[in-house]
């Protein structure tokens, strides 16, 4: 059967704007969240589109909202698509923003505001893809499953990952893929566009790092104090360069960005993979530092000390200090190699001067170029932006994915948005001023409709 492509018009291209504003108005800075009255405010949608929303989760004022547009079971031939977004976001601090970040104030073609981009833009993508698509009535051949969740920003545990352990019937059980963020934008490079979309994202390995010294009166400085100890370790930690960990999600990466770009740029590549060689090269390859940073961070573990915790007083020695050290774990690594990495850096191989202790984990994710999504990504891509390159990504960071991913499915992160040349994405991300350009979000929804209605209907 042929597939039918799905088109929104000039109304639900506002429709979802409007959507889109209404999201950012409701402040759900993560802490504290408090994403419930967004919640309700996307099961009162559902249910005006005929749909029947579930809202579950662990904490009643941060729940998760899932529905599901089921197929004829005529027509149903796979397992469900799920398209999921976090309504948390970081928080913003009014005093460094233009427009104030909860007002979702539209001028010069963006709408501005925390979420913009991170990412109530693609909740009101999905929804409104979704919407479109039951309307439509084409004969779709698997379920859509539509999952709004909490709490992603601070470590996922009342959102996805509660859903993924305690409501698995919610999300399909087994579904087959996950639309997610971190990908489909534009990113610009000496004349050419590439759309990264995520196919990887490295690991967690946040730790507690202790020192123990003695305490004592602060009147009578001397002997071992713990915050002094402490300060060595975080400066020693924060200056440590940690091995080298080439993987194959980053060659991936990086050999789709020198594609187009001749022999030179191709061949920098299997060098940038060997642990001797990589390190030296990366500024000659990269000269863009923000960007040469961020490649930097696939190709190792690394280990950010982050909050600080010692004695309750001014005039009390404390007896111990601690700091939270956030590590993120390149694919193929394990807690355990970057605490001996993070010991090694303090010096401290044989352990007796500091203690750390896990205190979350959780692997880098990887999934498979080589599916029938994939290809419908890259076709759709081809008419929606001709001459563009589609480019298998990899995220230093963490998404609902590394939770989804538990139940077998292939996830990919794919929220498409036309940016222009001097829109650079990874500075809006969690940045001050996050702002989101109307006709690159229209573009998106457009092409997010076309790939899906393509996909179902095939
Ligand atoms: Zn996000």
């Amino acid at each position: 059967m042929p597939a039918t492509i799905v088109r929104p018009s000039p109304d639900d291209l506002q429709t979802a704007t409007d959507l889109l504003k209404s999201l950012i108005q409701v402040d759900t800075s993560n802490p504290p969240g408090n994403e419930r009255e967004l919640i309700e405010l996307l099961a009162w949608q559902c249910t005006r589109e005929g749909l029947t929303p579930t809202i579950a989760g662990p904490d009643h004022d941060r729940p998760n909202l899932v529905t599901r547009l089921s197929a004829n079971p005529s027509h149903r031939k796979a397992r469900p698509l799920i398209l999921s977004c976090h309504l948390d976001t970081v928080p913003a601090d009014p005093e460094r923003w233009t427009h104030p970040p909860f007002s979702a104030h539209e001028e010069d073609g963006y709408i501005w505001g925390r979420g913009a981009i991170d990412m109530k833009g693609f909740a009101a993508m999905a929804f409104t893809v979704l919407r479109l698509i039951k309307r439509s009535r084409i004969p779709i051949n698997r379920d859509i499953i539509f999952a709004a969740v909490s709490d992603e920003e601070t470590g996922t545990d009342r959102g996805s990952d509660w859903l993924v352990n305690e409501r698995p019937d919610l999300l399909g059980t087994d579904p087959e893929y996950v639309i997610n963020e971190v990908g489909g934008f534009t990113v610009h490079q000496k004349g050419e566009r590439f759309y990264p979309v995520q196919v990887a994202e490295k690991g967690i390995c946040w730790m507690k790092l202790t020192v123990k010294g003695k305490a004592g009166h602060s009147s009578l400085p001397g002997g071992e104090n713990a915050v002094a100890l402490l300060a060595d370790a975080i400066t020693k930690i924060s200056k440590a360069r940690l091995p080298w960990h080439a993987n194959k999600p980053t060659r991936r990466f990086l050999e789709g960005f020198a594609a187009p770009a001749g022999k030179f740029a191709q061949r920098m590549v299997p060098l940038l993979s060997n642990s001797i060689i990589g390190p030296l090269i990366l500024p000659l390859a990269i000269r863009d530092p923000s960007r040469r940073a961020s490649v930097e961070a696939l190709l190792r573990n690394t280990a950010t000390p982050t909050r600080l915790s010692s004695g309750p007083s001014i005039n009390v020695i404390p007896g111990e200090a601690s700091v939270m050290i956030d590590g993120r774990l390149a694919p193929g690594q394990k807690s355990k190699y970057l605490v001996a990495e993070v010991r090694r850096a303090l010096g401290d191989p044989d352990r007796d001067k500091y203690q750390i202790e896990i205190v979350k984990e959780s692997p880098a994710v990887e999934f498979s170029t080589d599916t029938t999504l994939y290809e419908h990504i890259k076709d759709v891509m081809k008419v929606r932006d001709p001459g563009c390159h589609v480019v298998p990504s990899i995220i230093p960071g963490f998404t609902d994915s590394k939770n989804y991913s538990r139940l077998g499915a292939t996830c990919y992160g794919f929220y498409p948005l036309k940016l222009s040349e001097e829109v650079d994405f990874a500075s809006l991300f969690h940045g001050d001023d996050e702002r989101i350009p109307v006709d690159g979000y229209h573009w998106g929804i457009e092409t997010l409709l076309h790939l899906l209605s393509r996909f179902l209907t095939g």
